[in-house]
């Protein structure tokens, strides 16, 4: 059966297409009624979670760990704001904390799209595997809590705001409200990074979100049908996506490969594999 990029049908499987071809990835104009009662469906014959008790409690454990390690931050940003610290230069740290975050996300998922295999030792099956099977199907994501979902952003958030604690401890100086900002701002946007792009492919969203994704603050479903619809790979960003126009127009991602990889080796950045 042909296989259709780009897509004007967001349903997952051939038998339920209209036109009975298989699609890469949903698009919103279509009729979701017959999707959305298939995967509440779904859903509602899912277990509360498909690993066990082992890893639930590996991710709520996660989630403490987060929130341990940014509350001295938070603390710190709404101190700065009660005692009326520059407004503007807390918002430009949180729009920066914001920006590293989208910076982050899209330099990871390019090289976990690009590079190494679902085979390489330790890194295979925790990392590069959910990129690779988020291109098999693009809906799994969509299945899986937040929680469940979001456990390796938290933990890497986790890791960014104890690196930027330890630091803090030892330069030992006095805290400055806009490097705490920008951290709190950094480490709250990795943790909820997955669940945006969930929110990216769900065919349905609470009003909120949707308003956040019309207004371009998170990564919304037009702007990363551009990453899965490209056989080439583009619009690696996937918090907000504001960094993918300039770093998709300066060919920034071919340039690092041409620099990374012999000429010999080197091949079209590998999204379905
Ligand atoms: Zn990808
Ligand atoms: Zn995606």
């Amino acid at each position: 059966m042909e296989r259709t990029m780009g897509l004007t049908c967001k349903l997952p499987s051939a038998a339920t297409c209209p036109d009975g071809q298989i699609y890469d990835i949903w698009y919103p104009s279509v009729d979701t009624t017959a999707y959305d009662e298939r995967e509440a469906s779904t859903m509602r014959s899912m277990p509360a979670s498909d690993d066990g008790y082992a890893v639930t409690i590996s991710n709520v454990a996660g989630l403490g760990a987060f929130l341990v390690t940014v509350a001295p931050f938070a603390n710190s940003a709404a101190s700065a704001v009660i005692e009326g610290e520059a407004i503007g230069l807390l918002v430009i740290a949180i729009v920066l904390g914001v920006v590293a975050a989208d910076l982050g996300s899209g330099l990871l998922h390019w090289i976990c799209d690009s590079f190494f295999s679902e085979q390489t030792p330790v890194i295979g099956q925790h990392l590069i595997r959910p990129f690779r099977e988020h291109h098999r199907d693009p809906f799994a994501l969509t299945r899986r809590p937040f929680l469940r979902g979001s456990a390796s952003n938290l933990i890497g958030a986790t890791m960014v705001l104890a690196t930027a604690w330890g630091v803090r401890q030892l330069t030992a100086g006095p805290g400055s409200p806009f490097a705490d900002v920008w951290v709190a701002s950094l480490g709250i946007a990795v943790a909820v990074t997955n669940q945006i792009h969930k929110w990216a492919h769900l065919p349905r969203v609470p009003r909120p979100i949707s308003w956040l994704q019309a207004l371009g603050l998170i990564l919304s479903p037009a702007h990363h049908e551009r990453h899965h619809s490209s056989e080439l790979g583009r619009a690696f960003c996937i918090t907000t996506g504001w960094l993918n126009p300039a770093l998709d127009r300066l060919q920034v991602f071919p340039a690092l490969e041409r620099l990374l990889i012999p000429a010999e080796r080197r091949r079209a950045v590998d999204v379905g594999s």
